[in-house]
């Protein structure tokens, strides 16, 4: 019985030491503890509130911001840790589960930054390949997080076929989802992945363009 008691125990505290965060691997350790990511994302967002207080109220049609929601506004580094710990990797069910357990945290800098946004009037189009199916859960982890308004609008996915190039297209036009609400001038994109930009080039990264450090997943 003893010797049954120190394995387990033994066995405990070998779990304890693999899964504490110190094990864990360097890219979900980077973006949780590091304090570099925390000033990357705090200076992404501030330079993007920078060109956008600069450029709002210069046009007389209505204006947006297209941001991204995963690793953009929401930090999944919590389903990261899961998962490893499982030994797992990512499953859409998985990541479906994890959406309407409605515990991403925030990404630093983000909820600042669309709160002085709204001020100047500015609207917010969160784009997101999250399903639009996952809209309610998604909704509701935002207001949790106190970065959700009314006013602002969501283009999720519909299905395989529905890219962030058809949504974008039906923001600046006014068309498809965005009848309703007219054509919207664009004064900034932010994402974490490059397919969340209309312009591949770079050459307009830090300036209508904002791309936040995911060092977790992308499609590399
Ligand atoms: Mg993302």
């Amino acid at each position: 019985m003893k010797c049954c008691l120190a394995v387990f125990v033994l066995g405990s505290i070998g779990i304890l030491f693999s899964n504490d965060s110190s094990s864990l691997p360097n890219d979900i350790r980077w973006v949780r503890q590091s304090g570099e990511y925390k000033e990357l994302c705090m200076q992404v967002y501030r330079q993007a509130w920078y060109q956008v207080n600069r450029q709002a109220g210069s046009s007389g049609t209505k204006l947006a911001i297209v941001v991204d929601l995963d690793e953009t506004i929401l930090d999944n580094s919590l389903y990261q840790v899961g998962r490893w710990r499982k030994g797992l990797g990512f499953t859409q069910e998985s990541w479906s589960k994890w959406v309407n357990q409605k515990e991403a945290g925030l990404v630093p800098g983000a909820k600042v930054f669309l709160e002085k946004t709204r001020n100047l009037g500015v609207t917010i189009v969160f784009m997101s390949n999250r399903m639009h199916h996952n809209l309610q859960p998604t909704i509701e982890n935002l207001k949790e997080l106190s970065v959700w308004q009314k006013e602002d609008l969501f283009l999720l996915r519909e299905d395989k076929q529905d890219t962030k190039d058809i949504r974008r297209k039906e923001v600046l036009e006014g068309t498809g989802r965005m009848k309703k609400v007219g054509p919207l001038k664009v004064l900034a994109y932010l994402g974490d992945q490059v397919g969340d930009f209309p312009d591949k080039s770079g050459e307009v990264f830090g300036v209508n363009q904002f791309l936040l450090p995911n060092p977790t997943y992308g499609k590399w």
